[in-house]
């Protein structure tokens, strides 16, 4: 790959790109290429020559990349299949973990470098962030406590007492096992079933078969806005009851995306079986309580809002100068007589089938919590009906000034700080995803996956997929300790437009698929 010298473009030039960019991102599509790559420079340390690489953008949504989306959603459901019916132990990295957590670190530098340099120069960052993110929890996951950057801080403890209107659950200790029972046919077949369960929400209203309410009067909307908003933590505390009541390390992969009627539910594969009647226990026995201060009272509403005091560093009250109380401060004053802010739990219904290793069923049901993670949570459903447009609403209404998080803009309606309080927080402009229209509430990830499911991160199982075509193409493994990478900016001497890196990356699947068709018919030709 050359650079052709930089030189300004006539007014024609530039007004006529635009369309010839949507020609190429066409082609692009076409050939399964990324529609948005990233630009790298590869130095040769020891020669000193430098490369311009193109790298696949990665993201996660069809509107965004479809073809890194594709890609994405295939390698989820390898990773589905291969934790599935696992028959030994996964193994976990037994590599040097100083070096290992020196490089991830490292890497996290980059990728935040990176990011906020697309972030200076205006471009779309959401994929930066979800790299980040997965960064963090491969960090975490190799035995780092705490984040490179601060802003999550600890959870709060708070004793539980347990409620007297959930039945109590048998518990065993947990075995640090992860592999499901294997069963024995009269004519000596060994087989290891596995389990598909879907679990919901419960009831806010009877819903019509288009997802919105018979009677949207007395719909609970209150309700669902704060399931969505505690999902995650509720499928969480589902998991660990499950573990408890089998005694074993039961391992899920797991998708949550929005029913009809706008409600998360979620699919989950689980290594082993359970009975339906043994399910049926832990779901009723599972809940969620959420000790946050009350949202009764609306104190601060309209023009009447909390000012914020330079000196201090709070919020007053903007009739009396009274200081509010702060986040800790609210807390404490929950007394052990007072009822939790809310209770989450699933529905009754769920559904639950077993599922054996290879079979058609498994394809299935991996193609089933799979389909929607290209879309994002609102384009799974489109409003097409004046009703299902009012549903949405309603629902996004509700979640307008419901608190998200402890550090919630929100809170100040409620009369009380937010937890680390910053000057400019308005309640109903809470910057949090679950507030968005598109997140329905629920702002968690999409893909839960159990840390022993193939015992491969999402990047080993990335690596596996480079491995393979490398080996079938027949290509050198490149050393990693040659070569340094730094990322382009655009004031670069180096620079490429996006027309031109499209026009690479497209140059660049042409050459694969040729190189891979060659090697298939060699391969076929050495059978023969
Ligand atoms: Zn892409
Ligand atoms: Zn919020």
């Amino acid at each position: 790959m050359t650079n052709a010298p930089r030189r300004n473009k006539t007014r024609a030039e530039r007004l006529s790109m635009p369309l010839a960019r949507d020609v190429v991102k066409d082609l692009a599509n076409e050939h399964g290429a990324c529609l948005r790559p990233v630009q790298l420079r590869r130095t040769d340390l020891t020669t000193g020559e430098t490369e311009p690489v193109l790298v696949p953008c990665g993201h996660t949504l069809a509107s965004v990349c479809p073809s890194c989306a594709e890609r994405a959603k295939s390698l989820r459901a390898a990773q589905c299949r291969e934790g599935w019916h696992l028959d030994h132990e996964p193994v976990i990295e037994p590599d040097d973990p100083t070096d290992d957590q020196l490089s991830l670190i490292e890497t996290r530098a980059d990728a935040q470098a990176m990011r906020d340099q697309d972030e200076a120069s205006g471009e779309d960052i959401t994929g930066w962030d979800e790299e980040v993110a997965d960064l963090d929890e491969q960090i975490n996951e190799a035995g780092i406590r705490g984040n490179v950057l601060p802003g999550r801080s600890e959870r709060r403890h708070r004793s539980t007492r347990r409620r007297h209107d959930a039945p109590p659950l048998p518990k065993r200790a947990v075995d640090p096992r992860t592999v499901g029972k294997a069963y024995t046919s009269p004519d000596g077949k060994t087989f290891r079933p596995s389990l598909f369960i879907t679990l919901t929400c419960p009831s806010y209203g009877r819903v019509k078969a288009d997802g919105t309410p018979a009677d949207p009067a007395s719909y609970d909307y209150l309700s669902a806005a704060r399931d969505a908003l505690h999902f995650a933590a509720l499928f969480d505390r589902f998991m660990q009851n499950l573990r408890r009541f089998t005694g074993y390390d039961i391992q899920y992969f797991a998708a949550v995306e929005p029913q009809r009627r706008l409600a998360p539910h979620v699919h989950i594969a689980i290594r082993g079986t359970v009975s339906r009647a043994e399910l049926r226990e832990v779901i009723a026995a599972t809940y969620h309580q959420v000790w946050w201060p009350s949202t009764d009272t609306v104190r601060f509403d309209g023009g009447h809002l909390p000012v914020w005091d330079e000196g201090k560093a709070t919020y007053l009250d903007p009739a009396t100068g009274e200081v509010l109380p702060t986040w800790d401060e609210a807390l404490d004053a929950i007394g052990d007589d007072d009822e939790p802010l809310h209770v989450a739990r699933f529905g009754d219904r769920f559904d639950a089938q077993g599922v054996l290793a290879g079979s058609k069923d498994a394809s299935r049901c991996i193609g089933y919590v799979t389909k929607y993670l290209t879309k994002s949570v609102a384009d799974c459903h489109h409003a097409e009906t004046g009703a299902q447009v009012r549903h949405a609403e309603r629902l996004a209404d509700a979640l307008r000034y419901e608190p998200c998080s402890p550090t919630c803009a929100n809170w100040l309606r409620y009369g009380i700080q937010p937890k680390d309080a910053k000057p400019n927080l308005r309640p109903g402009a809470c910057k949090g995803k679950a507030h968005r229209r598109e997140y329905l509430g629920y702002a968690g990830r999409r893909v839960l996956v159990s840390r022993k499911w193939s015992g491969k991160t999402l990047t080993d199982h990335r690596a596996d997929r480079k491995n393979w075509l490398t080996s079938t193409l027949g290509l050198p493994a490149t050393d990693p300790d040659r070569y340094a990478w730094e990322p382009v900016s655009p004031g670069d001497h180096d620079h490429m437009p996006v027309a031109r890196r499209l026009l690479h990356v497209v140059a660049d699947r042409i050459r694969w698929k040729q190189a891979l068709d060659e090697a298939r018919r060699l391969a076929q030709g050495q059978a023969a």
